[in-house]
């Protein structure tokens, strides 16, 4: 923690900080300034304490020198993080694209999406068989039923499978099926289940909350990683701000801050960050040149008819499209497949 002093401050204002510091544990560095003086607080205690100073005499700022999340920063690791689903790596180069339907319906809706997935040399097919719906009245998801279609499709295509936990009584249950386990955005700040997916061993791919700061989300990764789970996704899937033309705000600026604050790869989902299906593509390509480490994207056999997030689904023609189109731009970047 270091303490900055204000211009002017006595001397005596000074070594009370001092003392104070000092008598909660921490060795005081005192650094004087020509015209501010700040001290700097040493030692591993609790900072906790030390924020109080700020409303001490002569006391202009009192600020972290640390960050609050550890295990997940750039600082305690320097190298890109490469997470390793069931063989697929993700990150560093290695490129990932998560896609199928919003939510698990039908066999047909299933298998028919999973060979289009497979079919644009994606790795991963997403689906939702648990939703986390704003409205209690809509889909809520097929459950151990949509698991199981999803199985089919991994026995079928051998693509990986990527799906959403919603509550930590599940979480054994969706780890029997799935390689990698979604946390959603409503679920950023979920605490007990963020422990329970650090628990179980299962990478896990981490929605940013829709008004989440990216400190929040780090910290909110940092839980999963404090409880010995180190495969840790981040997806950057869109922001509340006060704009209506969209679903969500993409934020891309959200991916270099990110890659500087962090080890972790980024995926950007672009499906949810607008909520258009005609946004999709140009934000795809976008997500791609802000150095995003693998895309989301929604897609269905009939999106006019998908029970949950219909207006943002490409058609399985829309997909391929925008797969192809999306290649160029990867390997520009750098990445590959
Ligand atoms: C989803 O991926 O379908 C989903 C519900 O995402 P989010 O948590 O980002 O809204
Ligand atoms: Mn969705």
């Amino acid at each position: 923690m270091i303490i900055v002093m204000k211009a002017g401050a006595t001397s005596d204002q000074i070594e009370a900080i001092r003392a104070q510091v000092e008598g909660q544990g921490h060795s005081p560095h005192v650094l004087v300034g020509e015209i501010k003086t700040v001290v700097a607080a040493v030692g591993d205690k609790s900072k906790d304490a030390l924020k109080s100073l700020v409303y001490s005499d002569g006391v202009e700022q009192v600020l972290p020198v640390q960050q609050a999340y550890k295990l997940v920063s750039r600082s305690s690791k320097e190298s890109d993080t490469i997470v390793d689903v069931d063989g697929i790596k993700i990150g560093s180069g290695h490129f990932a694209i998560f896609a199928g339907p919003c939510s698990i319906e039908t066999e047909e809706q299933t298998l028919t999406a999973a060979h289009a997935v497979k079919k644009s040399g994606a790795q991963f097919l997403r689906g939702g068989a648990y939703k986390p719906r704003s409205s209690p009245y809509s889909f809520q998801g097929l459950e151990e039923d949509g698991l199981k279609l999803m199985k089919k499709a991994k026995d079928e295509t051998g693509l990986r499978l990527i799906t959403e936990l919603v509550e930590p009584a599940n979480a054994e249950l969706v780890a029997e099926y799935v390689d990698m386990i979604q946390i959603g955005a409503r679920n950023m700040q979920n605490f007990p289940l963020l422990k329970k997916v650090g628990q179980i061993g299962k990478p896990v791919f981490l929605k940013r909350g829709l008004s989440a700061t990216l400190e929040d989300l780090l910290m909110s990764a940092e839980y999963i990683m404090s409880e010995g789970n180190r495969d840790i996704v981040l997806c950057e899937r869109g922001i509340r701000t006060f704009e209506k033309a969209y679903r969500n705000t993409l934020d891309l600026n959200a991916i270099p801050a990110l890659q500087k604050m962090t080890h972790l790869p980024i995926i950007a989902d672009p499906s949810h960050g607008t909520g258009r299906r005609d946004m999709i593509e140009p934000m795809a390509k976008a997500s791609v040149a802000a150095g995003a480490d693998g895309v989301m994207i929604e897609m269905h056999p009939n999106p006019d008819e998908a029970w949950s997030d219909g207006p943002q689904s490409l058609t399985f023609d829309q997909y391929a499209a925008l797969i192809d189109n999306l290649k160029p731009y990867i390997e520009l970047a750098g990445k590959h497949l």
